[in-house]
């Protein structure tokens, strides 16, 4: 039952980026206001500088409001999906329900936080209440700061200052149905109408495969991750041929699970089963950098338009050769790694960590690459494309960014597959054409004598490519380029 007395008037609940009805700050105090709750959500493709989301986060996003939809029919909370200007539609959704609270979880990004901002002055110079939350993030960007009451550029001090400022509240329970009041509800657009998912071609069956969008879906995850794969994560969170990860990051996403969520299921994990304390350790290091990217994205709003450290400005980016890019993207290179990687990327919408950091390296070092041409083919082509990591790991492996890895380091794409791809395993699941070639030269099947070759019904520059640079000019390259830019900066 709500815990005040209901006031006549009703709550607006506007969801963004927090699909879901389990730790959801704002809907929690909707709730708690005692006033009759209803829920929108609005696609907003019409506000100027707002970054449309890639085809991949579209056809997500169609899963999950779905699954939200359902979750709330269940719960009688009336939601209605409508699209169109969002500040507009608030408005009107107010005025239709009669409602004079509304309620809405942050969100980051420069422009999201520009609009949110005005709507909240104009909503409440106007008598509206308006309560933001948040429920995105463990720590607000603006609250963990250095002794000086600066922000950070390093992670290691910023993830210290973090955790310093105590334990994550626990999450908040999914409200029971007795305790929503439903408030009025109103006219919304059906979800197929919206075109967030492919149609002519339907390039979505990979990923319909792969995933389960929704609450329940992130949730079904989350359990068999700390069932299964959470022990051994601290060692194995490298290898791409293992499920060796959670594969939460879609789910955290679009907000059907909580980082808050996360913390807390990994410790109860660890204490009644065999992860040990590195292990979640290492993962609470990992929503750590999530954290931190969003520290970076709140303090340089511009993170995936322009190079954190400024000297970057005058490197001297290769004009793309449209037929390198495209072998990138196709994972057409000839490098084995790296192809798998994009076959991974286009077929799933999702890459390993290690991989994408390859991939990257790849695109930014041996073809010298802006990054800014890979980060845009991540933000279409991956589920979990985000504003804040998408754009700082892009530039972490660029070099440019804070706290990155130094130019210099160029990973050898044949060498790490080597290493956290032993036996080959991850190549073969993507890049079946290699399918039958034997370990020790599927990372390099240029070096593979003839006979092997044959053996593995491969012909180089036939059913594989052969590599599209040779890697070790490609790096001295790349490194009399970054050695110009030193001494010219
Ligand atoms: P786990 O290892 O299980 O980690 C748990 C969670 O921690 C992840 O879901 C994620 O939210 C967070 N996390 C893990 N690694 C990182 C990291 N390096 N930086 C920031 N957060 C991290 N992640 C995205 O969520 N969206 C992106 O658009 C994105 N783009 C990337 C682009 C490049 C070039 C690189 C190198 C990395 C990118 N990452 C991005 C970070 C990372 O690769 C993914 O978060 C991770 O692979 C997700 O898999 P997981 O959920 O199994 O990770």
């Amino acid at each position: 039952m709500p815990s005040s007395p209901a006031p006549s008037s009703g709550a607006l609940l506007w969801f963004r980026e927090d699909l879901r009805l389990a730790d959801n700050p704002a809907l929690d105090s909707a709730v708690k206001s005692g006033r009759p709750v209803t829920a929108i959500y609005v696609l907003d493709e019409q506000t100027e500088g707002l970054r449309a989301m890639g085809g991949a986060a579209r056809w997500w996003l169609a899963q999950s409001l779905r699954a939200l939809a359902s979750d709330c029919a269940a719960m009688g909370l009336p939601f209605s999906v409508r699209r169109g200007r969002s500040d507009h539609l608030v408005r009107d959704a107010l005025r239709e329900t009669g409602a004079e609270a509304v309620f809405w979880n942050r969100r980051y990004a420069a422009r999201e936080i520009e609009i949110d901002a005005a709507l909240k002055e104009e909503l409440q110079g106007d008598r509206f209440s308006v309560q933001s939350s948040n429920c995105r993030l463990l720590h607000e960007p603006w609250e963990v700061k250095s002794k000086w009451g600066d922000p950070f550029k390093v992670f290691s001090p910023y993830w210290r200052a973090a955790q310093a400022r105590g334990e994550p509240r626990a999450p908040i329970p999914r409200p029971s149905k007795g305790q929503i009041e439903p408030g009025r509800a109103i006219d919304g657009e059906s979800l197929d109408s919206l075109g967030l998912e492919p149609t002519r071609p339907d390039w979505a069956g990979g990923l319909r495969d792969a995933w389960t969008p929704g609450e329940a879906g992130a949730k079904a995850r989350l359990k068999a991750f700390v069932e299964d794969d959470l022990r051994g994560y601290a060692s194995a969170r490298d290898r791409p041929d293992l499920p060796s990860t959670s594969r939460m990051s879609p789910h955290l996403r679009f907000g059907e699970v909580s980082p808050h969520q996360l913390w807390h299921a990994v410790e109860r994990a660890a204490a009644e089963g065999p992860a040990t304390a590195r292990d979640v350790e290492k993962f609470r290091t990992e929503l750590g950098w999530r954290e931190f990217s969003h520290h970076l994205l709140f303090q340089f709003p511009e993170l995936a338009s322009r190079n954190f450290q400024k000297r970057f400005d005058d490197f001297p980016w290769e004009k793309p050769k449209p037929s390198h890019l495209m072998a990138w993207r196709k994972g057409l290179t000839g490098f084995p790694i790296v192809d798998a990687g994009m076959r991974q990327l286009w077929r799933t919408g999702w890459m390993h960590n290690r991989v994408r950091m390859i991939c990257a390296s790849f695109l930014i070092k041996d073809l010298m690459i802006d990054w800014r041409e890979g980060e845009a083919w991540f933000w279409d082509t991956l589920v979990d494309a985000d504003p804040a990591n998408n754009a700082a790991s892009w530039q972490w492996v660029a070099g440019s960014g804070a706290d990155a890895a130094p130019y210099f380091r160029v990973f050898n794409p044949s060498l790490q597959g080597v290493r956290f791809d032993p036996d080959g395993g991850y190549v073969r699941a993507f890049v079946p054409e290699l399918e039958n070639m034997p370990a020790r030269y599927i990372h390099a099947p240029w070096e593979a004598p003839p006979e092997s070759l044959s053996e593995s019904g491969v012909e180089l520059g036939k059913t594989y490519p052969l590599p599209i640079v040779d890697h070790g000019a490609a790096r001295d390259r790349a490194l009399k380029a970054f050695d110009r830019m030193k001494a010219e900066s």
